[in-house]
């Protein structure tokens, strides 16, 4: 019987390979029990996941392989190894609607994300619209060119082990761009 305990997945690109193993002998990472590529909004969670049901983990890059979030090995059950194969479809994290915005052209890895909010009736923060992201060059520029389209744009880190590139836009399916409002 597998051990593995259900892993918060969703099928898009995966970057980050988590591992799980097992105690043997004492040694809490006796025995390797699944590898799974998670996409970065997964990694905190199939991490919290696994190390909940007893398992010690370890972070890895996910290589060069296309592989996708939830796609892995199960080996918990040594008679039965059991391949793990990502979902297929999911609720999409970004939708196809256009940014009211014009942004920098350029294929620059990105250095900042900003997110993107505009104002909601009675909602203080307003809504979540969008992540734009941008290298040092251009981070003004872009933050200018979501002030003209009367958006607020506020500066935040990048998760270390995300990639973009200067002038990617991601728009969240729950924000008002995104037409959930
Ligand atoms: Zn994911
Ligand atoms: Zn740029």
């Amino acid at each position: 019987m597998s051990t593995l305990p259900t892993l918060p997945v969703c099928g898009r690109p995966a970057t980050i390979r988590v591992e799980a193993y097992g105690t043997l002998d004492g040694n809490p990472c006796g025995t390797l029990d699944a590898s799974v590529y998670v996409c970065p909004d997964h990694a905190a969670q199939t991490v919290t996941v696994l190390e909940a049901a007893g398992f010690a983990t370890r972070r890895l890059a996910g290589g060069t392989e296309v592989k996708r979030c939830g796609d892995g090995m199960d080996f918990t059950d040594p008679t039965e190894v059991r391949t793990l194969t990502a979902p297929v479809s999911g609720v999409p994290d970004t939708t196809s609607a256009e940014p009211p915005f014009k942004l920098p052209e350029c294929t620059a890895p990105a250095t900042v994300r900003l997110e993107v909010y505009s104002s909601a009736p009675g909602d203080l923060y307003g809504s979540l619209d969008a992540s734009v992201y941008a290298c040092d060059r251009h981070s003004i520029d872009t933050v200018t060119a979501v002030w003209v389209a009367n958006l607020t744009a506020h500066k935040v880190g990048m998760a270390p082990d995300v990639q973009r590139t200067c002038g990617e836009v991601h728009i969240f399916p729950t924000g008002t761009l995104g037409g959930a409002r």
